[in-house]
């Protein structure tokens, strides 16, 4: 277990080139940038190369499609949260597979690595789904209800997205195949991280909080639209973007726990 991992200063090294990347991008708050930072030091040391190149990659990509999509990521305005990520977002999204693999290192358990890819394997498909998916022409619907919805509300599901959520969770896929496993189980990684894209979009659907706009008619995710109070319509008050993103981090956690502990 404790082969391939990396030694300190180099560890220190990546996380503060990466820590570093993010600041130069903005793509952090100074909060964000010190969690990441942290998460990272703790992914080199307990996950090795591997690992870091998966948390890399899985930045990269979602500081890209930030980029590409810019405001059309969310044409209407309609979510509550946007621009930089802060500590609580970095955590919603990286925490859990920080803890995956810390677990892995203290327990001395393989398994772990395997929830910390299927985790991040989430982690990359929503964010490239939520980010390319309102770039598409397509209809967009309520993964629930198969009803059409605004693009770029939570819980809409679009065939461009989708795909988009299905490479990148294939992408960390490939890349935890580094961990010298074989192809079955980087695959499963990869459908795990799929599946709890699709989960995310369900729990945005059923527990996100929505609102309707009373002089524009528009559902949304804010508290204020066209200047006026919006009422709530459906969804939980406390539940937002990053608490969504939890609990499908936490479901693949659980999910790919099982899925070692079957194989086994
Ligand atoms: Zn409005």
């Amino acid at each position: 277990m404790t082969a391939g991992v990396l030694q300190l200063p180099a560890a220190l090294l990546l996380s503060s080139a990466l820590a570093a990347l993010a600041v130069w991008k903005r793509a952090l708050t100074p909060g964000g940038t010190a969690l990441a930072w942290l998460l990272c030091v703790i992914i080199c040391l307990c996950g090795g190369l591997p690992a870091f190149l998966i948390l890399a990659v899985t930045f990269l990509c979602t500081v890209g499609a930030d980029r590409l999509a810019g405001e059309r990521a969310d044409p209407h305005g309609l979510r509550r949260k946007s621009g930089r990520r802060d500590a609580v977002r970095v955590f919603c999204n990286v925490g859990l597979g920080g803890a995956a693999l810390l677990l892995g290192g203290l327990l001395r358990e393989p398994g772990f690595r395997f929830v910390y890819a299927a985790v991040l394997a989430e982690t990359l498909a929503d964010s490239l789904a939520s980010k390319l998916g309102p770039l598409s022409a397509g209809r967009t619907v309520d993964i629930c209800t198969l009803r059409p919805i605004e693009k770029g509300l939570s819980g809409g599901v679009s065939l461009w997205g989708t795909t988009a959520s299905l490479l990148g969770a294939a992408l960390v896929g490939l890349l935890s195949l580094l961990f010298g496993w074989p192809l079955r189980r980087a695959a499963l990684a990869a459908l795990l991280g799929f599946a709890g894209a699709l989960l995310d979009s369900v729990y945005g659907s059923l527990l996100q909080v929505k609102y309707r706009c009373p002089v524009c008619g528009s559902l949304t995710e804010r508290e204020r639209c066209c200047g006026a109070v919006t009422g709530r319509v459906k969804g939980l008050r406390p539940v937002n973007n990053d608490g969504v993103n939890l609990l499908s981090n936490l479901s693949v956690f659980a999910l790919a726990l099982a899925a070692w502990a079957a194989e086994k």
